[in-house]
């Protein structure tokens, strides 16, 4: 018999086996909202202009080449993705306290930064991630090696921020222990702290507490349509000269997901403790992936190094923020058309790619049953996966969820 036969049927992942079933659905009229990917208004994914005149000029230049890359990546792509995230004036970069490497997009970028840690934090190997969270955070920290916990941050009640409960968690987490931070747009809850929430945050991690804060980025741009604006808690963090780590992805901003294309930013206090750093994180990757990828690093680095490029990527990335944005206020309106019980406002409230329905186990299993529309068990639609056709019947599958 097989050595194996004593292997067990794992369970699908609760995120991308929502397109098995999708995909396995017969009805003309299903609707697939359960993964966090972009969709234009007919429904098909979109390959961004600025990627494709990118592609053909990388295409297009005979002097590159198909060589292996160093460890770390693009030295240009690895700069410039800091000065995105930081801001091209940022102290800490010129202060040269900033390791960036590239990483296998959001996913690789967090694991290399959780192993790395794992390996050689002075502080305490435990990361508080809040409740609830992108649920791959709950896998990705114990396997680095760092003990996870969460922290307080949905509240069920208000559909808001438990800012008082985050707060409290904070402040009893011992000291030295790791925080992740949702940049913008948190997933699964579309709910970020005010601008004085996180200050608030950042006063309890930098003197409170001694506290390090790990960003995940993944969203840059696609919250609010602006790249500052999205950066804005990020740089607050960094540009107090504590330490920080951030992960970046250009899956959601420049539609590049399957590319795999992301960057990982360790800021330390000092340029030479900066430069051991990159030395330990290239002894965490070699093993793990050798080098990355260069095809979609080096379409960043195209659009990011050209000017116009540049500029034409902030107005494509705006059109797409703009259309979620629309898509909350059809989707609103819809229900209050349909008198829906409840209140919705917080289908106009919340952030970015993804609204926190408040819709139970049962409801969603009920619109997936009889109205072939997919979404994830806690009540988590892509507003990006929504379009006008989509709308109406996204509204009547709720209603008669709730009625
Ligand atoms: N963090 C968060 C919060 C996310 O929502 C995602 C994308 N679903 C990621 C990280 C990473 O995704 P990727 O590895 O595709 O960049």
């Amino acid at each position: 018999g097989s050595s194996f036969a004593h292997v067990q049927q794992a369970p699908e992942d609760p995120i991308l086996g929502i397109t098995v079933a999708y995909n396995k659905d017969p009805s003309p009229a299903k609707v697939n909202l359960g993964v966090g990917a972009y969709r234009t208004e007919e429904g098909k994914p979109l390959v961004l202009n600025v990627v494709r005149k990118a592609e053909q000029q990388i295409v297009a230049d005979k002097s590159r080449n198909k060589e292996y890359l160093g460890i770390t990546g693009i030295p240009s792509f690895n700069k410039l993705s800091a000065q995105l995230i930081l801001g091209s004036d940022s102290p800490a970069i010129a202060e040269k306290r900033v390791v960036t490497v590239q990483g296998l997009s959001g996913t690789g970028s967090l694991r290399v930064g959780g192993e790395f840690l794992a390996r050689h934090y002075g502080g305490q190997k435990i990361i508080y991630v809040p409740s609830p969270t992108w649920g791959n955070h709950l896998k990705i920290f114990p396997l680095s090696g760092v003990e996870t916990r969460t922290y307080r941050y949905f509240d069920p009640k208000t559909k808001g921020l438990d800012y008082e409960g985050m707060i409290e968690d904070l402040r009893n987490a011992p000291n030295g222990a790791v925080v992740l931070l949702h940049a913008c747009a948190h997933n699964p809850t579309g709910v970020d702290p005010s601008q004085e929430q996180w200050e608030g945050i950042r006063r309890v991690i930098r003197e409170e507490k001694q506290l390090l804060p790990f960003f995940d980025s993944a969203y840059q741009g696609f919250a609010s349509g602006s790249l500052d604006t999205d950066a804005w808690a990020v740089r607050q963090f960094v540009n107090d000269g504590g330490e920080a780590f951030i992960a970046q992805s250009y899956a959601k901003n420049m539609g590049l997901y399957g590319e795999r294309v992301g960057a990982l930013s360790v800021i330390v206090k000092g340029a030479e403790v900066a430069t051991r750093v990159e030395s330990q994180l290239k002894l965490v990757i070699r093993p793990m992936y050798s080098n990355p990828p260069t095809h979609g690093a080096a379409i960043v680095s195209v659009i990011l190094s050209d000017k116009d490029l540049f500029e034409e990527w902030k107005v494509e990335l705006k059109d797409m923020a703009d259309r979620i944005i629309s898509m909350r206020h059809q989707l609103f309106d819809a229900l209050k058309e349909r008198k829906t019980p409840g209140n919705w406002e917080h289908i106009l409230n919340q952030i970015g790619m993804f609204t926190f329905t408040g819709l139970n186990k049962q409801q969603v299993e009920y619109m997936t049953r009889e109205h072939h529309i997919y979404m994830t068990l806690d009540g988590r639609i892509s507003m990006a996966g929504l379009s006008s056709r989509t709308v109406p019947q996204l509204a009547d599958a709720i209603h008669s969820a709730v009625v």
